[in-house]
């Protein structure tokens, strides 16, 4: 069974690479375009990994991150920011909120496959352990 990847993304060009890289890669790909909408989603469908927008209208990906992590269920799920902010401070608040790590927007399609494979796997392989983050 594939592995289901649920994107919470507004901006239409960044999703539509997301999803196109991670299908390739042999994921299951759902999306969510605000937080809201990717909070109630991610409590439906449990993911194996969450690729989180931290720039979103309405509830940023920080509270975002924080509410998923209120779900039981969620608790061990990877939680990748996706951020744009160049500050070091930044990266830390995504840690603190929740987030298990982050990459840099633009996503980069040469490094993007291996920068996801530090969270999850595609079919037949394990999850990282995420115990250091
Ligand atoms: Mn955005």
């Amino acid at each position: 069974m594939k592995k289901t990847i649920l994107i919470i993304e507004d901006n239409e060009q960044n999703l539509y690479l997301a999803t196109f890289l991670l299908e390739r890669n042999g994921f299951e790909v759902e999306s969510a375009r605000d937080g809201t909408e990717g909070i109630a989603m991610a409590n439906q469908i449990k993911p194996d990994l969450i690729l989180l927008d931290i720039q979103l209208p309405e509830i940023d990906g920080y509270a975002v991150a924080r509410a998923l992590r209120q779900n039981p269920a969620l608790k061990e799920t990877p939680i990748v920011a996706v951020t744009s902010y160049a500050m070091p401070g930044d990266r830390e608040r995504t840690i603190e909120a929740g987030c298990t790590g982050y990459i840099e927007k633009p996503i980069n399609p040469d490094t993007f496959k291996a920068e996801i494979a530090k969270y999850i796997k595609p079919a037949g392989g394990t999850k990282n352990d995420n115990s250091d983050c």
